[in-house]
């Protein structure tokens, strides 16, 4: 579901409707409102990293579910998460067989993590990895977060990517300047300024896309990342 200007927070909900669990709530409206109306309890938060954007929301829904349980990132402090996670962790959300798993991938802040579902092929990703671009640098080096991104790529092509922000089409514009001989990079930028026109979201993209049309991900090494980091700053 939208909130802010453009965030989404990732809502999954258990085959019989009951549970409820949320990706980076940074507003506990919408997520109220959503759980409401569908009949469900909230079971459980998922965090990705600190920016209040992600984590804002989390007293609200608290008070409203004392029962739901707070995941998030053991590098970071956040007011409200119980269980801190580190790569390697798993977590095991209701209504869903088998358990996402925790990848550190620092970069955007220090101990941003990213919940990963073989299975069903998802992939939570906050800040890192966006569509067609990736997090600003606040707390990490290139060298990190290029290397939270190759981590990242490194997963099934088919794996779904929901990242946290709609910020597809104005990455594109980048990534078209970046890669101006990359006919992927166009084609994509077609598509989704006809998605954005209707207001439509962009999103989940795919590990597979991200290949083609991602300048970020198919950086060379870390120096040409940070290059590339710079210049979409400036953009
Ligand atoms: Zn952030
Ligand atoms: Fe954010």
């Amino acid at each position: 579901m939208p909130a802010f200007t453009d965030n989404y927070i990732w809502t999954m909900l258990s085959p019989d409707r009951q549970r409820a669990t949320v990706v980076d709530p940074g507003d506990a409206a919408p997520v109220l409102a959503f759980c409401q109306k569908a009949g469900a309890a909230l079971t459980d938060i998922l965090i990705t990293h600190h920016h209040p954007d992600h984590t804002a929301g989390i007293p609200l829904l608290k008070q409203t579910y004392p029962d739901a349980r707070v995941w998030g990132p053991a590098g970071e402090r956040i007011a409200g998460v119980e269980t801190p996670l580190r790569e390697g962790d798993t977590v095991a959300i209701g209504g869903l067989n088998r358990a996402f798993l925790v990848l550190d991938i620092p970069g955007h802040t220090a101990g941003h993590i990213a919940y990963y579902h073989p299975a069903m092929d998802w992939l939570f990703c906050g800040d890192t990895l966006f569509a067609a671009g990736c997090g600003r640098l606040f707390e990490g080096t290139p060298q990190q977060m290029f290397a939270s991104l190759q981590k990242l790529g490194s997963l099934p092509s088919q794996t779904r990517v929901f990242c946290t922000h709609e910020y597809t089409h104005s990455n594109l514009r980048f990534a078209q300047e970046a890669e101006a001989d990359n006919p992927a990079i166009h084609a994509r930028a077609q598509t989704v300024a006809s998605l954005r026109a209707q207001g439509a979201c962009t999103l989940p993209s795919s590990i597979g896309l991200e290949w083609e049309t991602n300048p970020f991900l198919r950086a060379r090494d870390a120096s040409h990342f940070a290059a590339l980091r710079q210049q979409k700053d400036n953009f």
